[in-house]
């Protein structure tokens, strides 16, 4: 045993006692050295050299050899760690650097130390320290640190907050890790909630406090997933919601530790709102489609049977009614006509609604179409005192369409041109081939017209003018939204103009027969 260090140590201990701290330290790549600042001799280096892979006496043993030895780069840091100490500004000298090994690698030093002895004056004179061997301790740093920044990297691009949180058995709790997107979501930086998770709690809509506390609670005790839903005023007085999920782990120490992901889920909720009402009403609609198609077929019989009953008096030779009766018999037919008129439609509202329209799509000529609704709506027209007209042209107007439901919605259009127009006006109408694909049919009358305001609710199911609700005009409003739906099965579209107090005119376009 040799060296000052070493005698001075085992001045103070027996032998044995200063073998063992010697090992000690040396297992933990530690090694002590003593410097004697006058003579600048190093003692009691060799373990030191012998870690670095030098013999014994392949380096000086000097500071200046030493100083060799250090990384360039490292050197002038080194001395400024020394001089700070020595001048009494550091209480002790600390510094890390690179010293090359034998074999020219470089390797991580610690070294550490203090002035033991100082001249008259102040000088150091003499110096005693240890250096410790942290090439492995500093790789695993960097390790991770870079494992820390790579994930660092992957939260910018995650939507989300990632986090880990802990409570304690005490009921205690923190935030060990929040990815950097807390401060976008919360208004609060990561650093503030690593610090005191009850930041986060006081951001916490009041409402939703508690049911927070709880599932934290649930889940730590059954240690199943952390789920919640909940709202957060965000620093600039937004209110949002976030959706959170986290996997509780229990630790050693009684604590659980959860893992997990906190997202803004506003939208999300918005989208899950929207869509279950849609489904809600779906149902709604599905079920008022299905009562109104039973209830017209279950009208239907009866009235039929009314009807039928009504013409067996009018036609009985044994006896014949009244004239009087007759004509209150007559009232009855045409009354029941119309109700059997508007269950009809309402039938088949429901039934395109529901999808179950069949459609039986052929080559339709549009004039002689035109002629056969002109001619079976005659009778009214007189009786209203309308002209009806079929404009010149259209000889090639060939539709591609559903004859029965075609002549459906001419007669539609045609009946709302007589009924919503005055003595002495008239109704045209006009075919025409569009173009190779398309045909169109219209009908223009010079009746009341109707407002631009009204436009826009004229097909809707059940929806009458204002004027011909007030009106003696019959009606239901179902006519327009059968042809809408009919003409739309089709593959067609119907279009309106109309001048109020001028007249109206609608337009239905339909694809040419091929
Ligand atoms: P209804 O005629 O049974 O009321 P419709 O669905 O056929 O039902 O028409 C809806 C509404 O559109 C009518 O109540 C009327 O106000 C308006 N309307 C339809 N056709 C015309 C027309 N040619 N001129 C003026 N208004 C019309």
């Amino acid at each position: 045993m040799q060296g000052i260090a070493r005698d001075a140590l085992t001045d103070r201990l027996d032998s044995g006692h200063a073998a063992l701290l010697y090992a000690a330290l040396a297992g933990a790549d530690t090694f002590v050295w003593d410097w004697d600042i006058d003579s600048d001799v190093l003692s009691d280096i060799d373990e030191g050299l012998l870690l670095l892979g030098y013999a014994r006496h392949e380096v000086g043993r000097t500071q200046a050899d030493w100083n060799q030895l250090i990384h360039p780069d490292d050197r002038a840091a080194n001395h400024e760690a020394y001089l700070r100490h020595a001048r009494g500004e550091a209480e002790v000298y600390e510094h890390a650097y690179r010293a090359r090994a034998a074999d020219g690698r470089w390797r991580w030093l610690l070294e550490r130390g203090r002035v033991v002895e100082r001249h008259a004056d102040g000088r150091p004179r003499r110096m005693l320290g240890t250096q410790t061997d942290i090439t492995e301790r500093r790789a695993v740093e960097a390790a991770a640190s870079e494992a820390m920044e790579r994930l660092t990297r992957i939260t910018h691009h995650v939507p989300g907050i990632l986090f880990q949180f802990r409570a304690l058995p005490d009921g205690s709790a923190a935030f060990p890790y929040v990815s950097e997107r807390s401060h976008a979501l919360f208004g609060v930086a990561p650093a503030d909630l690593m610090q005191d998770a009850a930041v986060l709690l006081r951001r916490v809509d009041f409402g939703d406090r508690q049911a927070m506390l709880d599932s934290i609670a649930a889940s730590a005790r059954t240690l199943k997933p952390w789920r919640l839903d909940f709202r957060v005023h965000r620093r600039d007085g937004v209110l949002r919601w976030m959706r959170g999920e986290g996997s509780p782990q229990r630790q050693a120490d009684g604590s659980t530790v959860w893992h997990g992901y906190i997202e803004d889920a506003t939208e999300r909720r918005e989208l899950e709102q929207a869509r279950h009402e849609a489904a809600v009403a779906a149902a709604a609609n599905r079920a008022k489609t299905e009562f109104l198609s039973r209830m017209s077929h279950e009208l239907r019989t009866p009235l039929n049977a009314v009807l039928g009953f009504t013409q067996l008096i009018e036609i009985d030779r044994a006896e014949p009614p009244s004239d009087g009766q007759r004509r209150r018999l007559k009232l009855i037919r045409e009354a029941g006509a119309h109700l059997l008129q508007m269950i009809g439609d309402l039938l088949d509202l429901t039934r395109i609604e529901a999808g179950g329209m069949a459609l039986q799509l052929d080559a339709v000529d549009l004039r002689a179409l035109a002629s056969e609704g002109l001619e079976m709506l005659r009778d009214s027209a007189e009786k209203a005192q309308v002209t009806l007209a079929l404009a010149d042209g259209g000889a090639n107007a060939v539709a591609h369409a559903d004859r029965t439901r075609l002549r459906q919605v001419l007669l539609n259009l045609l009946s709302n041109a007589v009924k919503y127009n005055r003595p002495g006006g008239s109704v045209e109408i006009r075919v025409l081939r569009v173009d190779a694909h398309e045909v169109l049919i219209s009908v223009r009358d010079s009746g009341v017209g109707i407002a631009e305001a009204e436009l826009p609710r004229l097909f809707e199911p059940f929806y009458r003018g204002p004027q011909a609700a007030a009106s003696a005009v019959e009606g239901a409003g179902i006519g327009l939204s059968v042809t809408h739906a009919l003409v739309t099965l089709m593959g067609g579209r119907v279009a309106v103009h109309s001048t109020p107090g001028a007249g109206s005119t609608f337009s239905v376009t339909l694809p040419a027969a091929p």
